[in-house]
């Protein structure tokens, strides 16, 4: 039996963490991290839409319980929140963690102790949520953490609003790639998050998350350990689009693609601003996104409990 061992030893080893940590904290003098390209100096605590400068800020750290099946396991996926977000979807579930502020500020150190105290609480993997504006960050953070002895794979929790070039940053760091593939028409993202290139945005990123860590891989124990986990949160009134997002992942993605097909949705936020969104979905729009999945050829679905919905 090969014993288990994260992408980031390696790249910790071998002095590239080093480069990757150099080339982020240059990169935040001009921000360009993420589809926004708001060129401010975070160095100088200037912000862009993400209103985040120099620091991360953490809203909470703690073993989630809610997450998919391999993530959390018996112990819990040990989850960081960050705050502010620079998507900003108008019907966001954590909309005071994403568009309000929350939180606090927190230095590398404390961000590597955080990583330190998931692990020690026996969580299965580090699983940062919302970081595409924090890639820098995380990565300082994360130098010292493996240098404290963590060991568990690195889940990255995203909207897919990334930059390639934030993403070639995480290569060989990053062990589960989790995107929300959200919506497909450029309107819908016009309408939600102002972001009209969104749908172009995570098709790339997300074949590139793809091209980095593979299909998902599950252990004997039924723990991820490495590879791609595609989250997809149907909307009201198809407003997702969801039957094209399946053809498309199964097709230009891979066939062998892990799927969590959301049933959660509920109007939160400014949702009721958009036409279709101001309410939940119904049992038969989730069952007819399953269908959709299953039409497209995608046989890895997270099972998932949708008794709530009328
Ligand atoms: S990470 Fe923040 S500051 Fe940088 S481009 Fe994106 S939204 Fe703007």
């Amino acid at each position: 039996m090969t014993l288990y061992e994260p992408a980031y030893i390696k790249t910790y080893n071998s002095g590239l963490l080093n480069q990757k940590i150099e080339k982020a904290n240059e990169a935040l003098h001009n921000c360009k991290l993420c589809p926004r390209e708001c060129g401010v100096d975070r160095h100088i605590s200037k912000k862009g839409v993400c209103r985040t400068g120099f620091r991360a800020r953490v809203v909470t750290y703690l073993p989630h319980f809610g997450e998919e099946l391999s993530l959390r396991g018996t112990k819990g996926s040990g989850t960081i929140f960050f705050a502010f977000c620079s998507l900003l979807c108008n019907f966001c579930r954590n909309y005071h963690i994403t568009h309000e502020t929350a939180g606090k500020e927190v230095s590398d150190n404390e961000l590597a102790e955080m990583m330190i105290f998931l692990q020690n609480q026996g969580c299965h993997n580090i699983n940062f949520v919302t970081p595409s504006h924090v890639v820098p960050q995380i990565l300082a953070a994360l130098k010292i953490a493996i240098a404290k002895g963590l060991k568990i794979p690195l889940v990255y929790d995203t909207s897919s609003y990334d930059s390639i070039a934030a993403l070639k940053l995480l290569e060989d760091v990053v062990d589960i790639y989790m995107p929300d593939f959200k919506f497909w028409n450029p309107e819908t993202a016009k309408l939600t998050c102002n972001a009209e290139n969104y749908p172009e945005v995570a098709r790339k990123t997300i074949i590139e998350m793809h091209r980095q860590v593979g299909d998902l891989v599950i252990n004997e124990a039924g723990l991820a350990e490495r590879g791609l986990l595609i989250r997809h949160l149907v909307l009201p009134k198809g407003l997702a689009d969801t039957a094209i997002i399946m053809k498309f992942i199964a097709n230009e993605i891979s066939p062998q693609s892990y799927v969590d097909i959301m049933p959660q949705y509920t109007p939160c936020g400014e949702s009721f601003k958009i036409p279709g969104l101001a309410v939940p979905i119904q049992k038969k729009e989730f069952k007819a996104a399953i269908k959709d999945a299953e039409e497209a050829g995608i046989t890895r679905l997270e099972e998932q409990k949708a008794d709530f919905l009328l």
